[in-house]
């Protein structure tokens, strides 16, 4: 899995890729579904902020992204939400969307069902309790799970966001000059960024911020959240999205084209009348 997130094995125009739940028996629960980014023809980019809250940068991030009218994804820590619980007000009342990243930012591999149960459930109940909505969607910790904690996940309902732009921001050497390189040369339609807005040293990502938003808005791109990138795909309005392979194809673009599942309802769906209604 560790692998599958891996920046470096996404090709480009691979939209979307979805685990499937072959090693579960068959009266099991399906796995979680993974998205890196979502097909679409729109100059929509969504921006994903992780390990918050944080009471000194997330109000940061936020007046930036309010000063551009971008939205983004805030996937928050149960603990430091605990800690900060008025940040994710600001972050609700900002019309921002929020995330689940676990309570104590485990990571699920290896882990039993119960203590992956636990740690999703306690995060997700730390962000209702702090006044959120109930979160569908889950960012792995270090993008580590196993065939245990995705079936976990998708019994709990949750689509699991990976990225498929890594600005590696979480490096305290990581200037904000290179941030602002990877994003923009990452930038296309339906694309997933991950940066960080907690737990510390986050100046050279909110520079960054700073530059990457009136850069991507000169190009022509919309900042959205994860949701809005769901719920503008060029598949939502036209077909489901069916459990797919887990590893990435070598020409995902053609197996896309190829492939083309037979109409059904199935997960991409189930998200968004979760989300919307
Ligand atoms: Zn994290």
């Amino acid at each position: 899995m560790l692998l599958l997130c891996a920046p470096h094995a996404l090709a480009l125009g691979l939209a979307l890729l979805g685990t499937s739940a072959q090693s579960a028996p068959p009266h099991a629960v399906h796995a979680a579904q993974t998205i890196k980014a979502v097909p679409m023809s729109k100059k929509l980019i969504a921006f994903t902020f992780d390990d918050g809250p944080n009471r000194r940068y997330t109000p940061k991030v936020l007046q930036l992204l309010a000063q551009y009218h971008a939205h983004a994804t805030f996937f928050v820590i149960g603990q430091e939400v605990q800690r900060y619980p008025e940040v994710i007000e600001s972050i609700k009342s900002a019309g921002m969307e929020i995330g689940n990243h676990g309570m104590h930012h485990r990571w699920l591999h290896k882990m039993t069902e119960e203590a992956v149960r636990d740690d999703v459930a306690g995060g997700a109940d730390a962000i209702v309790a702090a006044g959120g909505p109930k979160p569908y969607l889950y960012r792995l910790p270090a993008a580590l799970s196993d065939d245990t904690s995705r079936r976990v996940l998708g019994g709990l309902g949750y689509t699991v966001v990976s990225w498929s732009v890594d600005t590696r921001d979480w490096r305290r050497s990581m200037s904000a000059d290179r941030i602002v390189k990877t994003v923009l040369r990452g930038a296309a339609p339906g694309r997933i960024v991950i940066m960080h807005d907690g737990p510390a040293h986050r100046a050279n990502t909110l520079a960054a911020l700073a530059q990457v938003l009136p850069a991507l808005e000169s190009r022509g791109y919309h900042v959205v959240s994860v949701g809005d990138l769901l719920r503008q795909s060029d598949f939502a309005a036209q077909r489901s999205i069916p459990p797919g392979s887990q590893r990435p194809v070598a020409n995902p673009r053609r197996q896309l084209k190829s492939q083309r599942p037979a109409p059904r309802r199935g997960w991409l769906q189930s998200v968004l009348h979760r989300r919307v209604g």
